[in-house]
């Protein structure tokens, strides 16, 4: 690029744009609360905007009622969002556009081998590449992949560091679309997070991993990068993520100060004394003002010991 060419071509100014992701699997629990917070109080501090989507695109994993109750309980905590939710659901064409595109420019494949035959012909874990160069005869098709390339792809996540992974031996070809009919994940939340423009991920470092087929998805369907902060994950004592299947308990939505405190602590932010009793609004003035991501603990999970019950 010409000296000339920098000056005139000077991008627009980005602003940063951030969202939260839920799935309806249930209904927010303390370890996705801090998720929310972590990433409001980033998109706030910068000035940003921070989206809400609903990624309600795997029913068989969903609970009726979840997608409300947590909106509610968002609202309940002054976790106010920007614009309209997006509901996954809803957002079908253009998953589909964008799985034409991986087949049509041959980045992908179609896949007839089930977990049984995976795990018998590789290591159960990393596909081995059994269909990349067509069906076995007779092979009827079930999925698509996404074929990956010997290569490594590396990112530096804001809290976590460099994370580097080769994409045939440690993450394999993936599935953007499922046997059931469904779309992917990675597949949903790379094009949605390129459609509304998001600048900045902050999640929790459950996702670390998936960050790697994510971003090398992005460079299939041409999209930039954003820019990624994993937080620590919240776990119980048994060093499992507080989910739904081991029962964490929903947040208390009558009265959010004192979990709203706690996971402010827990992501390296204790309000100070006069602030004990405070509710939401004034609880999160205050973070907002005092919020960096280089105070949030720079570490992989947090036991929070029994609040998983
Ligand atoms: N929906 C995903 C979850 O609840 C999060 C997606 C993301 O943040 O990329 O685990």
């Amino acid at each position: 690029m010409s000296v000339d060419q920098h000056f005139t071509t000077t991008p627009k100014h980005v602003r940063y744009r951030g969202r939260f992701a839920p799935s309806p699997t249930g209904p927010l629990h303390f370890g996705s609360l801090v998720t929310a917070l972590g990433s409001y109080l980033e998109a706030r501090r910068q000035q940003g905007e921070w989206l809400l989507r609903m990624e309600d695109i795997d029913p068989p994993r969903e609970q009726a009622g979840a997608a409300d109750a947590i909106l509610r309980a968002l609202e309940a905590y002054h976790l106010n969002w920007d614009g309209a939710v997006l509901y996954q659901s809803l957002h079908y064409e253009a998953y589909e556009t964008a799985l034409t595109q991986l087949i049509e420019s041959h980045h992908s494949f179609v896949c007839s081998c089930s977990r049984k035959t995976i795990a018998v012909n590789g290591n159960g874990h990393i596909y081995p590449g059994t269909c990349r160069n067509g069906l076995a005869p007779g092979g009827t098709p079930r999925t698509v992949r996404v074929r990956v390339p010997s290569e490594y792809e590396t990112f530096t996540d804001a809290l976590q560091g460099q994370v580097t992974s080769n994409l045939q031996t440690d993450v394999g070809d993936f599935i953007v679309h499922r046997a059931d009919g469904l779309y992917a994940y990675h597949l949903a939340v790379v094009v949605d997070d390129a459609q509304q423009g998001i600048t900045d991920i902050v999640r929790g470092t459950d996702l670390l991993g998936s960050t790697l087929p994510q971003r090398y998805l992005q460079r299939c369907l041409g999209y930039s990068h954003p820019q990624y902060s994993h937080l620590p994950l919240a776990v119980n004592q048994h060093g499992q993520k507080l989910s739904k299947q081991n029962f964490a308990a929903a947040i208390d939505t009558r009265h959010p100060g004192p979990t709203l405190s706690k996971a402010l602590a827990f992501l390296g932010h204790p309000p100070p004394a006069e602030l004990q009793g405070a509710g939401p609004a004034l609880l999160l003035s205050w973070a907002t003002t005092h919020w960096g991501m280089q105070n949030v603990p720079h570490t992989a999970s947090i036991c929070v010991g029994s609040e998983g019950k």
